[in-house]
């Protein structure tokens, strides 16, 4: 299955990822941003806001309503790269149909949620 991706989904946040790394003892994503923004998101947060069909349905009214709470102690097992607007994450509970946008990611880090030591 190969996409194509323009770059104009690039711009509509005006950064881009230069590292990915897990710390806090692998519980919290830290991305690095080129335009100097570091943002670190909580595994937990991060499963429970996974967007896929699975998770959030075709319609509100199908939405799970994940919460943080049910993921503690989550891992991430596998992350790529999607073109250059998003990462594929794969769970360690096994869930892989996940997409995280980068317009997701950043705007994630720049709630209060990333924020708590
Ligand atoms: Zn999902």
């Amino acid at each position: 299955m190969t996409q194509e991706y323009t770059s104009r989904e690039h711009a509509s946040i005006g950064a881009f990822p230069e590292s990915l790394e897990l710390t806090d003892g692998d519980s919290v994503l830290q991305i690095g941003w080129d335009d100097g923004t570091v943002t670190r998101l909580p595994l937990s947060v991060l499963r429970a806001a996974c967007a896929c069909a699975v998770c959030q349905g075709h319609h509100p009214s199908q939405s799970l309503n994940l919460q943080p709470e049910q993921f503690a102690g989550i891992a991430i097992a596998d992350v790529a790269p999607v073109g250059r607007y998003a990462y594929h994450i794969v769970w360690s509970d096994g869930h892989d149909t996940g997409i995280y946008s980068l317009k997701m990611l950043y705007e994630m880090g720049g709630s209060d949620i990333a924020n708590n030591p």
